[in-house]
């Protein structure tokens, strides 16, 4: 598939995060309108701001930036001969996230619901959680097929299998720190601990180090 020279007219919003967002005004420039879920709009709409290792208060977007359509649990069109068939998740990576699912190309866009051999951020300011990161991959096991490409919101394109590495990886962890913290350990000593000392060296050398990563287990456990 290639990029043709046609006008462009539909973007899509995974959620509303600024490095899925930050083309929108553009791209309505250029002549396209903006779908997404209704949480996107709202968090678009206003000033928002993010704790975590963000720390930031984001502000509203440009007019031309919101999102003019948008959907509260599932939303499909045809578009370039296939069906995109959109569903939001349960609060996962934010209270906005949606898949996209190409069904006759057989592709599956997790947004950051997915982080292919990458400690995911968690954006608990806006919805986010670790258990929620969980159940958004199982849910994304139960409707991927091994045929399928997956596209992840942040690492190579994958396959059902890296999800299900993800989901094991996410799971482990969370146990391993609730464990710690039932203890009575403080994050640093849960961090000084390792427990994810088996993939932090690939895992944790992108956007997010594993001390981070500890921190939104430690948050939600
Ligand atoms: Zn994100």
């Amino acid at each position: 598939m290639a990029i043709d020279s046609k006008p462009l007219n539909l973007l899509i919003n995974t959620h509303w995060h600024f490095d899925h967002t930050g083309g929108n005004e553009w791209f309505h420039a250029a002549g396209a309108s903006i779908l997404a879920h209704e949480n996107t709009r709202k968090h678009l709409s206003k000033a928002t701001r993010v704790e975590g290792n963000w720390q930031y208060t984001f502000p509203a977007a440009p007019a031309g930036a919101i999102p003019s359509t948008t959907f509260k649990d599932e939303y499909s069109l045809h578009a370039n001969k296939t069906t995109l068939m959109l569903q939001h998740y349960l609060p996962a990576h934010t209270d906005s996230d949606i898949s996209v699912h190409f069904v006759e190309a057989d592709v599956f866009h997790t947004g950051d619901t997915f982080w292919n051999r990458n400690y995911p951020f968690i954006d608990y300011s806006t919805g986010g959680s670790i258990d929620g990161t969980i159940r958004a991959a199982e849910a994304n096991i139960a409707k991927v097929t091994d045929s399928m490409i997956v596209i992840p919101g942040h690492g190579a394109v994958g396959k059902k299998a890296d999800l299900i590495l993800f989901r094991d990886v996410m799971a482990e962890q969370r146990e391993k720190v609730a464990a710690l913290k039932k203890q009575g350990k403080t994050l640093a000593e849960v961090i000084a601990a390792k427990p994810g000392a088996r993939t932090d060296a690939e895992w944790g050398n992108g956007f997010m180090t594993p001390a981070l990563f500890l921190e939104w287990c430690y948050q939600g456990t």
